[in-house]
């Protein structure tokens, strides 16, 4: 099974993020909440858990991994 994998705001987990800068790619901002920032790269489990946590304790799970290791 492919695991499909999409950007998503690390804080409420919303897919309705905007690139705002296109010289600058780190910068995203969310519709949904007031994110700006980087965004991740998450599958449907881990984006349902981010949201769940966001709505049920406004707390946030995900981290933004700036450094990726290859
Ligand atoms: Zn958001």
């Amino acid at each position: 099974m492919i695991i499909m994998k999409f950007k998503v705001c690390p804080q409420c987990g919303s897919e309705n993020i905007e690139w705002i800068i296109p010289q600058n790619w780190s910068q995203w901002s969310c519709n949904d909440c007031s994110y700006t920032g980087l965004v991740i790269e998450v599958d449907k489990d881990t984006q349902k858990e981010i949201q769940k946590e966001w709505k049920e304790t406004g707390r946030i799970i995900s981290s933004v991994d700036e450094d990726e290791d290859k």
